[in-house]
């Protein structure tokens, strides 16, 4: 092979010590500390508790050359101090020796506190009384030469911080460093052909005393066909319990989006893949340039914006963690910032890793959109810190959902951090179908053609005088109403789904109000007049569906049509039909009850809109406005806004008087069809095709 990241097994070390690892590992971070203390500068060093001993003694051989000696204070009482002598507990001694240390002669020595987290955490609210004591000590003797050491995990307070002006950051292992730390025995574990930059994607988060561990803990043969045991292994060793890892499959588990995939695979995931393949580092390099750290799936709730980052993590063998963006605001003020922190280091120590922020609108609003609190202000900050702040090739990706893309600080959109945005609408026929079919098969629904068909229809979002939609999200709910109902019903797995049984689900799940006999009266009146003057307008499209039962948010019942032929070029006749159309239900309640609801006012509305578009925009209002653009500011004329008006007015009175017509001589059409309506509350194209006159049987598509 002449891959340039394989290293010859014999180049490989027979045995390394903890000490010697922390040596390879950390030559440049022990060079720097070392610098520092040389300096008489403190350092603060902050890394896993495990590293501490090994790192300080390592540190201590080095120091001990330049004629620089340690005191380490970690708690432990001397050996030959009389019992009596000893305060209770290591955190008690700790403090007595640092007093010490502080108070007694100083001399050319580095104070060192390896539990410099404990002495003075902050949890919350505050200071513990520990931390109340050791701040002003530390503080009270300058001369000090202070080396301190910090976990990740723990947070100390700025006071604590600022003491220190040399800080060094350990996290994992250098991707460079890690053929330093394997021996020949562990390589063969690991299959043929060693390859430093493949290992690294399973343990890059792991620091070099741990990793010296987890590889001596390594089982199975020498030289196995299939490495991917070893590797998995490892994978679960460094797997932080917050974080999961998915099972969800791009292609096979996310129904429809055919677009949205083929970008994510082609701008994403082919991208990395392509980088594990490559042999030579500085290609990799510059493919790791070009990755962003971030990417924001934006759509209406539901549409499975999660689901999608599962899959992307799946696809990359990543673990993944879903923050809740409104939950970690709600936290106390400061912790929020601290919980961000968190959140990327167990990313780091699990990597490869994805956090999905849902709803990081509510953390990071576009400037302008802040609530006030100022909390927003600093965890952008935190985030953007932390963003910047992670190596390039460490495995750490960033997902961001929300609503809008727009509503995002512009700040996290920049290149390099979100800077990679999928918007996810509300599926369309073909989408719905592909996810109807994917949890139909899961919860073995077994929909016939005509039930799949007719569940297409019904979740799509052609529906009159409503503005419910439906997502991924409402029609895995509808597939798992359906699977109830066959359940409680004990139906034979292999007996098919039908028609009636999707809407009977369907009718489950929705929350219809309660109509008395009286208001269904009106509310069917109303709708047969929308669907008489829909049959019996020339441009009108068919009618799908019409139901009086209140299925859909906010409209009491509704006239569904099918999908027009025509979705780019709309015609004035068809524009008028549609006014005609909307002035039906209120002309149907005029002519039947001889009263009016106000059930049309939404109606009046549209077709106020159709109308001034006519005439304004479309230069279709007739002689008066003739055919030109009208606009609407400080210099349009009173007179020519009268003139717009008065054409709107116009084709407003002449569509209703045209419905009132057709209905007048269709009366008794419109009572038949009204009075199945209060029957059936839903009528099918089926059930009421057989009322109409021969020459409107026909009618399929407008
Ligand atoms: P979002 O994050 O956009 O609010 P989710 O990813 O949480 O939506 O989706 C909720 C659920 O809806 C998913 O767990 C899944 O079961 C279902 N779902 C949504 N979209 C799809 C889809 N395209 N294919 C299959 N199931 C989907």
């Amino acid at each position: 092979m002449t891959n340039a990241r394989f290293v010859p097994e014999n180049e490989l070390p027979l045995d390394i010590a903890p000490g010697a690892a922390v040596e390879a590992a950390y030559a440049a971070e022990l060079a720097r500390v070392e610098e520092a203390l040389l300096a008489r500068l403190p350092a603060l060093v902050e890394c896993d508790k495990e590293l501490v001993p090994y790192f300080y003694a390592a540190l201590r051989g080095r120091l001990k050359k330049r004629e620089l000696r340690c005191a380490y204070l970690d708690g432990r009482p001397p050996a030959d101090a009389p019992p009596e002598a000893i305060p209770t507990g290591v955190i008690g001694t700790m403090i007595s020796q640092l007093r010490d240390a502080v108070r007694g002669p100083v001399g050319e020595r580095v104070v060192v506190l390896p539990h410099l987290d404990l002495l003075v955490s902050s949890s919350g609210g505050g200071l513990t009384s520990e931390a109340r004591e050791v701040i002003p000590l530390l503080y009270e003797n300058p001369q000090v030469l202070w080396l301190g050491f910090k976990d990740p995990s723990f947070s100390v307070p700025k006071v604590i911080h600022d003491l220190f002006p040399h800080h060094e950051h350990i996290l994992g292992v250098d991707r460079e460093r890690l053929r330093h730390l394997v021996t020949q025995r562990e390589a063969r574990k690991l299959g043929r052909g060693f390859d430093p930059y493949e290992l690294y994607k399973y343990v890059s988060g792991v620091n070099a005393v741990r990793l010296r561990r987890l590889l001596g803990a390594l089982g199975g043969v020498d030289y196995p066909d299939d490495p991917r045991p070893a590797f998995a292994q490892l994978r679960r060793a460094t797997l932080s319990s917050s974080f999961e890892m998915p099972d969800v499959d791009l292609d096979a588990d996310v129904g429809g989006y055919d677009k949205v995939k083929t970008r994510l695979k082609n701008e994403i995931l082919d991208i990395l893949a392509a980088k594990s393949r490559l042999a030579d580092e500085a290609a990799i390099k510059r493919i790791e340039a070009l990755v962003p750290r971030g990417m924001i799936f934006w759509g209406p709730p539901g549409t499975g914006k999660t689901l999608f980052a599962k899959a992307m993590a799946t696809a990359l063998k990543a673990a993944i963690i879903v923050v809740s963006g409104p939950e970690l605001k709600s936290k106390w003020v400061g912790e929020s910032e601290e919980n961000i922190r968190q959140v990327f280091l167990k990313a780091r120590q699990s990597a490869p890793a994805i956090i999905v922020f849902d709803e990081l609108d509510s953390i990071a609003a576009a400037r302008g959109m802040y609530t006030g609190s100022g909390v927003e202000h600093s965890m952008v900050n935190q985030l953007l810190t932390e963003m910047d702040g992670f190596r390039k090739e460490e495995l750490v990706f960033v997902v961001g959902t929300t609503n809008f893309v727009d509503s995002i600080d512009r700040a996290l959109l920049r290149p390099g951090r979100f800077e990679f945005h999928l918007h996810i609408p509300y599926p369309d026929p073909a989408d719905r179908r592909a996810i109807l079919g994917i949890h139909d098969r899961k919860l073995g629904l077994a929909l016939s053609e005509r039930a799949s068909d007719y569940a297409v229809k019904r979740t799509g979002d052609l529906v009159e005088g409503a503005a419910g939609r439906y997502s991924g999200d409402h029609i895995q709910a509808l597939c798992r109403q359906i699977a109830r109902t066959r359940l409680r019903a004990a139906r034979p797995t292999a007996e098919p789904t039908e028609v009636a049984d999707v809407e009977e689900a369907l009718s489950a799940y929705l929350e219809r109000p309660d109509l008395t006999k009286a208001e269904e009266r009106v509310v069917a009146t109303h709708e047969a007049g929308h669907a008489v003057c829909a049959l019996f307008c020339e441009h009108a499209p068919a009618i799908d569906r019409i139901s009086i039962r209140g299925d859909l948010a906010g409209a009491l019942g509704f006239v569904q049509y099918a999908d027009p032929a025509h979705r780019y070029v709309t015609t004035r006749a068809q524009l008028l039909d549609s006014i005609c159309c909307l002035m039906g239900g209120r002309e149907a309640e005029a002519l039947l009850l001889d009263d009016l609801s106000i059930g049309s006012g939404h109606d009046l509305e549209r077709a106020t809109v159709i109308a001034r578009a006519l005439v304004e925009d479309l230069g279709m209002g007739g002689e008066r406005t003739g055919v030109r653009r009208f606009a609407r500011d400080i210099t349009t004329s009173d007179a020519t806004l009268h003139d717009v008006e008065k054409a709107a007015h116009a084709i407003l009175e002449e569509q209703r008087t045209r419905a009132a017509k057709i209905l007048t001589e269709q009366q008794a059409l419109l009572a038949t069809l009204r009075d199945l309506l209060l029957e059936k509350k839903v009528l099918d194209r089926a059930a009421f095709v057989d009322l109409l006159p021969e020459s409107k049987r026909q009618k399929t598509h407008g």
